[in-house]
């Protein structure tokens, strides 16, 4: 990206705190909860988060928001670090705010001896009841006036695991009145007879987020604790709790989340898509996972670059999947090694080629001069794709079509004399004449063509299972649509090529390749590839096949 690009808003915030000498370096931290793989909108926050810290000469710690035991489990954790790696980002610290457990619980005793805090008996429903609404303010608790010693005593047995779950919660003691609801007595802990993924049985209280976030990001001496739109309402309360207890004062910033058109974004979302078998798992090449993404073939860089380009906003906006896309194949069409695959086979038979030869051809492996050449066999038989071929050719076909000459990419110019059909009427085979006197890199035939098509020598081919994945949605913003959204998923979303027939060299193709099958698209080896069974998912079209269709 250009050095001259003008500074986002966070950039200005942290250059001011910089140059004042409000702050010597910064620390900024990213927080996910382990209740989900990420996905495409936290790789925003992440490039963010680590982009801000990396620009100033400052440091990001990775934090688990790890406060709610019943969600949260050891494999999210270790697949949101295996991500945040792949996309090129390391942390100075791994914490959990888990660790935190014992100075949380500290925090609330400070609060309670300075009657900031109660512990109130009423049930959810009356707590709500209470609560009053936008418009009318809320009511006191009874419970609110209880007196230092009984909230320091009833608190200490809600920890020894006295009560029942929702029997007791600990609420701030801020004001019922309050125009911002979220600071009229916000419950700080409540009870949860649960297993912690981390502290095991040793809690049966857990700190609500806002008591928590603010809190770790305290602790950790965070400058800048970036965040997205929603948390607006939060910060009068994130500012409140570190200034009555007197911590490092973190400052809460917020953006714009990113949404992303033909996905859903939410863990909760993407959680029912998996357990319900609408996709084979989190890292289903379909899912807007960062792991999907990975495993579909997208590569870190062109992720990153994506992130930047849509800067940084504060009004909430959709953007444009094919707007990745494109960044994905800006990446990938300098890097991608070029290799020839047939996926709808027909056979092409040179009938003046010598029976039983083999040629050793070469075929440039990209755009770079610097990325070689790769050997590729040419025989008397040859699969191309049906497409390429005609019977009745329409305007401006430059392809196969009986009397039309094409050349062989890499290789000769032929010329379609005939055409044989089976029984059912396809097209079968396609008889040509070749050039030898026109062999690509030494042609001296004179002759010139203005199509040139792919192929693999039929004898030399090896086969492999092509995943042909598309967009999990046929609607822009399923989310927003009427009724549940699943019924907008694309049943097309998944088509499988089980016999494309492919140049040998792919036999050893390695997960960390990237191709373009030459005129198909940009393709990767798929994990579940076998010694016996080699399967690639398609990563991306050539071209952006969806704006056209839309028009
Ligand atoms: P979800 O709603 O998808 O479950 P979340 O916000 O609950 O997401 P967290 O694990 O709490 O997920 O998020 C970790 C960090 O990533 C938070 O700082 C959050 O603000 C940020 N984040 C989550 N989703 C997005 C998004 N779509 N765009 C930008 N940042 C995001
Ligand atoms: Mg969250």
């Amino acid at each position: 990206m250009s050095e001259e690009k003008s500074l986002n808003f966070l950039e200005e915030i942290v250059e001011n705190d910089l140059n004042n000498g409000k702050y010597k370096s910064i620390i900024t931290r990213f927080p996910p909860e382990p209740n989900g793989y990420l996905h495409i909108g936290h790789s925003k926050s992440i490039c963010l988060n680590f982009g801000l810290a990396q620009k100033y000469g400052g440091s990001t710690n990775l934090r688990f928001d790890d406060t709610n035991p019943i969600t949260e489990d050891t494999e999210y954790v270790e697949s949101i670090k295996e991500d945040i790696k792949w996309l090129g980002f390391n942390w100075s610290n791994e914490f959990y705010a888990s660790d935190y457990f014992n100075q949380l619980f500290e925090f609330a005793l400070t609060l309670i001896k300075n009657d900031l805090a109660y512990v109130d008996d009423s049930t959810s429903e009356e707590i709500a009841h209470l609560k009053g609404t936008p418009t009318e303010p809320g009511k006191d608790s009874i419970y609110r006036s209880r007196s230092i010693d009984e909230n320091l005593q009833l608190f200490i047995e809600m920890k020894d695991g006295k009560y029942k779950d929702g029997e007791k919660v600990l609420r701030a003691k801020i004001d019922m009145t309050h125009t911002n609801m979220l600071m009229r007595d916000p419950i700080i802990y409540r009870i949860k007879h649960a297993h912690h993924h981390r502290t095991g049985d040793k809690w049966c209280i857990y700190p609500m987020y806002d008591f928590a976030h603010g809190q770790s990001d305290s602790i950790e001496k965070i400058t800048h604790s970036i965040c997205t739109l929603e948390f607006i309402p939060h910060r009068e309360l994130y500012d409140w709790l570190i200034e009555k207890l007197n911590i490092f004062p973190s400052h809460q910033y917020e953006f714009a989340r990113l949404n992303m058109t033909y996905t859903v974004m939410s863990k909760r979302k993407l959680l029912q898509l998996v357990e319900e078998g609408h996709v084979s798992g989190w890292d289903d090449p379909r899912m807007p996972t960062i792991s999907g993404f990975r495993r579909k073939g997208y590569t870190p860089l062109s992720i990153r670059n994506f992130c930047e380009k849509i800067g940084v906003a504060k009004r909430e906006n959709l953007i444009d999947l094919s707007l990745l896309e494109f960044c994905l194949r800006e990446d990938l069409n300098n890097t991608a090694k070029r290799a020839m695959v047939v996926l709808d086979p027909i056979k092409l038979i040179i009938t003046n080629y010598e029976d039983g030869k083999t040629e050793e051809l070469h075929s440039e492996n990209g755009p770079d001069e610097n990325m070689g050449t790769r050997a590729i066999p040419f025989s008397k038989e040859l699969w191309i794709e049906r497409e390429d071929f005609m019977e009745v050719p329409e305007k401006k076909w430059f392809r196969l079509t009986p009397g039309s000459m094409v050349r062989l990419k890499s290789a000769y110019i032929v010329k379609c004399e005939s055409f044989e059909k089976d029984n059912a009427g396809n097209v079968k085979a396609i008889h040509c004449t070749y050039f030898p006197d026109s062999k690509s890199g030494n042609d001296t035939s004179g002759i010139t063509v203005k199509g040139t098509i792919h192929w693999v020598s039929v004898p030399h081919a090896k086969t492999a299972e092509v995943r042909m994945y598309d967009r999990l949605f046929k609607v822009e913003n399923p989310a927003a649509e009427e009724g549940d959204f699943k019924d907008y998923i694309n049943p097309h979303s998944l088509e499988i090529i089980p016999n494309a027939y492919i140049e040998s060299s792919l036999t050893n193709a390695t997960l960390d390749d990237r191709f373009q099958f030459i005129r198909k698209g940009y393709f990767c080896l798929d994990k579940d590839t076998t010694k016996d069974k080699l399967i690639f998912n398609r990563t991306v079209t050539l071209k952006d096949t969806w704006s056209k269709v839309k028009g």
